[in-house]
């Protein structure tokens, strides 16, 4: 027998109304190109959605057609982000750090049709657009007095394009289940991935995040995504920030600049922040160095990577600011995890950091369990690690257009029971926090036993001197593999490669310690900032040459 309740479909629309209806006066705050800070309401943002969707109607969009994106954060990406998908087309954001040939590959896999794009990436697109046959043209987020003159066949301007025409706009009905953005994972081999979100998800997303033990903004907050708009959706902020009617304020193309993010944080007060531990790493030195504060932010939420327990220890010892760990994935939209403790009063500071540095409890609408390597179940006790699969509402059930696809250089798929595979390898402790040891690929295998590379490098990273590390597999005849510690200095000099081991005395088992110690100048990373182990390993014979 069925409820006897309305079957109102999932829409992004309904963010958009509703955000609009409840708070008209509600700011968001954009760092422009040129540096300015450029100020709408979401009456003003909304309205402009309106003229964007009529506009889109002129171009011939029709639906599910992908609308792509090379763009920065600022009120011009949140406006395509609401007009394109709530006009029932999908919203395609591109990561413009990926390298040209997997640009030039998604946008054709994609099949996009129009392109908005940020000035800076005009000559890029000029170089590309010869061989992206299916695109139908390119606007640039730029008004007419500033735009750059370009080779590009009839570019328009966004302003322009906005200026003539109306306003009003109905928002169309359609199936919840409708596509409503893509994002494509960076792939650090093979080609990108493509997640295709829909309306659906994306709304339950939101209100996964948007929990009072989880995330939950409201309209008291003022809210800074560092996370670029053009890596899964910002980690949901757009959508999570304006459902709360926080105040968002959008940092623009400079993420990475400690001094342009601490202004903002202080001028604009800023009281909650989502970035990857880079992020905080650049502010934290440009705290340190000014002697500035940021006083009035209350939380910093992290992930994409295992954050530094030295990073978390200032902020929260020297700033007042806890860190919040987060684990997720494109796939997950991406939200999976949240280290719930952090909102525990019990805890002690000191002591909390070891579970504080967890990556947390599954959020609502996700499922988790851990498997060995023969696919039997995991014991969940906090120290057996086993691969990680996941399902649940927000939760990718295959690839666009996966077909051929499917090899080795994809690995994180889905098992006989529909459950992703995450590819991370993890273990899960009788409360069931979450704490990820490694990416399957990169855990060291020595001797039957697994070595954490994320634990030695954190160890690593937590000496003073030591500003990043890396840990790859070694091969060995009698232990199979063993690990290298890869690490780039503050100083040419110091600590030596015996201080640095030293350093791990009494912090783990001595089996576990590196076998070798080389250093380097930097780090190679992927488009999302991670470190681009697939490289070093390719560079091993060089590095154990050093
Ligand atoms: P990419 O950056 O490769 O495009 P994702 O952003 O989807 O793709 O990366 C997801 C992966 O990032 C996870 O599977 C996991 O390995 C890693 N990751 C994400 N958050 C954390 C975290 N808090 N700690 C450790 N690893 C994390």
């Amino acid at each position: 027998m069925n409820g006897i309740m309305m079957d109102a479909p999932l829409l992004i629309r309904d963010i958009l109304v509703y955000a609009e209806q409840h708070w008209p006066a509600q700011e968001i705050l954009s760092v422009m190109p040129s540096g300015q800070l450029d100020n709408k309401s979401y009456t003003d943002i909304f309205k402009r959605c309106r003229h964007l969707a009529n506009a889109l109607q002129e171009l011939g969009v029709q639906a599910s057609d992908r609308i792509a994106t090379l763009a920065w954060n600022d009120h011009r990406h949140v406006e395509i982000y609401f007009a394109v998908a709530c006009s029932g087309a999908v919203c395609h954001t591109i990561n413009p750090r990926l390298s040209e040939e997997q640009i030039h590959y998604i946008i054709n896999h994609a099949d996009d049709r129009w392109l908005f794009t940020a000035p800076d990436f005009v000559p890029l697109i000029e170089k590309l657009l010869p061989s992206l046959p299916r695109l139908k043209g390119v606007i640039v987020l730029s008004d007419s007095e500033n735009i750059q003159p370009t080779a590009l066949p009839d570019a328009l301007d966004y302003e322009t394009l906005l200026l003539n025409t109306s306003d009003s706009f109905i928002w169309p009905d359609f199936p919840e289940t409708t596509a409503s953005s893509l994002c494509y994972t960076s792939g650090t081999t093979g080609h990108p991935k493509g997640v295709l979100y829909s309306h659906r998800s994306t709304v339950l997303h939101t209100l996964m995040c948007n929990q009072a033990g989880v995330v939950g903004l409201t309209s008291a907050d003022t809210v800074m995504p560092v996370v670029p708009m053009f890596h899964v959706n910002a980690w949901g902020v757009p959508y999570t920030a304006t459902l709360a009617g926080a105040r968002l304020v959008l940092p623009g193309p400079h993420m990475g600049n400690g001094e342009l993010l601490q202004r903002l944080i202080e001028e604009e007060q800023v009281t909650v922040a989502f970035g990857v531990p880079t992020i905080w790493l650049a502010l934290v030195h440009y705290l340190e160095e000014s002697g500035k504060r940021i006083d009035s932010l209350q939380r910093i939420y992290t992930g994409g990577t295992a954050c530094p327990r030295h990073i978390m220890e200032i902020l929260l010892n020297r700033y007042g600011v806890r860190t919040i760990h987060l684990w997720g994935m494109t796939e997950l939209s991406p939200l999976g995890t949240m280290n719930m403790a952090a909102f525990r009063p019990d805890l002690d500071t000191d002591n909390s950091l070891d579970l504080l540095r967890k990556q947390g409890r599954s959020v609502f609408g996700l499922e988790m369990r851990l498997k060995d390597d023969d696919g039997l179940p995991v014991e969940q006790n906090g120290t057996d690690p086993g691969r990680l699969f996941v399902r649940g509402y927000a939760t990718c059930s295959g690839y666009y257009r996966n077909e051929g696809l499917d090899s080795e250089d994809h690995p994180p798929t889905h098992d006989g029971d529909g459950w992703l595979d995450t590819g991370d390898i993890g273990t899960i402790d009788e409360d069931g926090y979450l704490q990820i040891t490694d990416r399957a690929k990169d855990v060291i295998k020595s001797g039957g036993e697994w070595i954490s590379s994320i634990e030695l490098e954190n160890l690593a990273m937590g000496h003073p001197d030591i500003v990043e590390a890396a840990v790859i597999a070694c091969p060995d005849e009698q232990w199979q593999e063993r690990p290298l510690l890869v690490a780039v200095r503050k100083t040419k000099d110091s600590p030596s490669a015996k201080e640095l081991g030293e350093w791990y005395q009494n912090k783990l088992p001595d089996w576990m310690h590196p076998d070798r110690i080389v250093f380097v100048e930097e780090l190679p990373h992927t488009a999302t900032g991670k470190v681009k182990k697939s490289q070093l390993r390719n560079e091993l014979e060089q590095l154990l040459a050093q």
